[in-house]
C-alpha cells in the first residue's frame, strides 16, 4: 500500500536530529514562545526573505490576524477564491467581514486576475490570492490591481513554503503572507503552527502583540488579542525541518516531473507551471471526468489518492448564506468534480512513484 502521506517516514529521516531537540525543549522549561521561537522566526524570514516573520498557532489564525493588520472589519468585502480549503474564508468570516468570490484561472488553477474589476465594490478592502497546491497566483497583475484601487492583499501561502513567483518567495510579495504547518503541509510541525510574513515593522509589532492577548510589554494590553501563540516544541522541530526544505522541495519537484513524464498522452488533464513560477506541489492534482471511478480503482491497486477539494467553498453547507450557487463558478466546480491527488512526498522512492505511474495506467484501462 502507498498511503497519500507518509509523515512516519518523514520523522525516521530525521529522528536523529529531532528527538534531542525536542529533549531540549522539555529541559529547557521554557513552553510557549522563547528563544526557539525566535530562532525560527528569524530562520523562516530569512527563508522567505521578508524582514519579519511572526509565528503563530495555525495557519488560521495567521490569516485572521492578518486581515485585521489591514484593517478588515464587519461590513468589509475580502475577494478570494471559493477553490481553497475552507480555512480562508473561515479567517474573512471571523472578522465579520464578507468572502467576495472570483473564480480560478483554469490552467493554473489559482485567481483568475481577469474577474477582479466585476468583485470590486465600495466596501472591498483586501484581496487573498491562495497559492493553491504550492503553485503562486499571479501576483503580479493582482498587487496592480490592488494599488489601483487601494486595497491590500494578503497571500494564502499555506500550500506554498518556498514557491517562487518571477524569483520572489510566496508571503514575501504582498504586505503580509500567511502560511500554516499543520503536519501535512511541505514544512509540517508535530501539531498546529502557523506564520505571517511581513517586511512592516508596523505590522509585526501589532501581530506579537496580538498573539498574545494584544500584550505590548507586560499587562498592558494594547489590543484586543488571542492566546495565538506558537509552542517551543513546535518551534525547536520546524527549525530541524526548515533545514531540510529545500531539498524537500527539489525532491517533490522531481517526483512530480517522473509523474509528468509518465503520465502524458492519457487524456488526463496534468499540472501546469508557468515559466515565471517554480510550483512546490503541495499536491499534486489529475483531472479526468471518471474521478471517482479512478481513486477506486487506484485503491484496489494500493494507491491510496485524494481529492482537494471535493467542494469548492461556495457550495458548502456552513457558508451557504453567501447567497451563491451552482453555476456561479463553473471551472472551480469543474476541478472539483475532476481533481484527484495523487501520493507526493519526498520520501517516495522512484520504485513507489513507478508503481504509482502504473497503477494508474492500469486503472485507468480497468475503468474504460
Ligand atoms: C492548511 C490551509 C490553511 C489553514 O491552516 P491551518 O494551519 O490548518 O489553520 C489555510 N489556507 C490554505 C490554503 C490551507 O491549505
Amino acid at each position: 500500500m502507498i498511503p497519500f502521506l507518509d509523515l512516519q517516514a518523514q520523522y525516521r529521516s530525521i529522528q536523529h536530529e529531532v528527538d534531542p531537540v525536542v529533549r531540549r525543549v522539555l529541559e529547557s522549561g521554557q513552553y510557549v514562545l522563547g528563544p526557539e521561537v525566535v530562532d525560527f522566526e528569524e530562520e523562516f524570514g530569512a527563508f522567505c526573505g521578508t524582514r519579519h516573520c511572526v509565528a503563530v498557532n495555525s495557519g488560521t489564525s495567521a490569516l485572521q490576524m492578518a486581515l485585521m493588520c489591514v484593517g478588515v472589519q464587519p461590513g468589509d468585502e475580502v475577494i478570494t477564491v471559493p477553490m481553497t480549503f475552507v480555512a480562508t474564508t473561515a479567517a474573512i468570516r471571523y472578522l465579520g467581514a464578507t468572502p467576495r468570490f472570483v473564480d480560478i484561472d483554469p490552467v493554473t488553477l489559482t485567481l483568475d486576475v481577469d474577474q477582479l474589476h466585476e468583485a470590486l465594490t465600495e466596501q472591498t478592502k483586501a484581496v487573498v490570492p491562495v497559492h493553491l497546491y504550492g503553485l503562486m497566483a499571479d501576483m503580479q497583475p493582482i498587487l496592480d490591481f490592488a494599488r489601483t484601487h487601494g486595497l491590500a492583499v494578503v497571500e494564502d501561502a499555506a500550500q506554498a513554503h518556498g514557491a517562487e513567483y518571477r524569483g520572489r518567495r510566496a508571503g514575501a510579495m504582498a504586505e503580509l503572507g500567511c502560511f500554516s504547518f499543520y503536519p501535512g503541509k511541505n514544512l509540517g510541525a508535530c501539531g498546529e503552527g502557523g506564520a505571517v510574513v511581513t517586511n512592516s515593522e508596523t505590522f509585526a509589532e501589532q501581530l506579537r502583540a496580538l498573539r498574545d492577548w494584544g500584550q505590548q510589554g507586560r499587562h498592558r494590553y494594547r489590543f484586543k488579542g488571542f492566546n495565538y501563540r506558537m509552542d517551543a516544541l513546535q518551534a525547536a522541530i520546524l527549525r530541524v525541518k526548515l533545514g531540510r526544505l529545500n531539498d524537500w522541495t527539489a525532491a517533490r519537484r522531481r517526483v512530480a516531473s517522473r509523474f509528468s513524464d509518465r503520465l502524458r498522452d492519457l487524456g488526463l488533464v496534468l499540472p501546469y507551471e508557468p515559466r515565471d513560477r517554480r510550483g512546490v506541489f503541495h499536491v499534486y492534482g489529475i483531472r479526468l471526468e471518471r474521478r471517482d471511478a479512478l481513486r477506486a480503482a487506484l485503491s484496489e491497486r494500493g494507491v491510496d489518492a485524494g481529492v482537494h477539494y471535493p467542494v469548492p467553498i461556495h457550495l458548502t453547507e456552513a457558508h451557504a448564506d453567501l447567497g451563491y450557487g451552482p453555476g456561479d463558478f463553473p471551472i472551480s466546480e469543474g476541478v472539483a468534480a475532476t481533481e484527484l491527488s495523487l501520493p507526493i512526498y519526498p520520501e517516495l522512492t522512484v520504485q513507489q512513484i513507478d508503481e504509482i505511474c502504473s497503477a494508474v495506467i492500469d486503472a485507468l484501462h480497468a475503468i474504460e
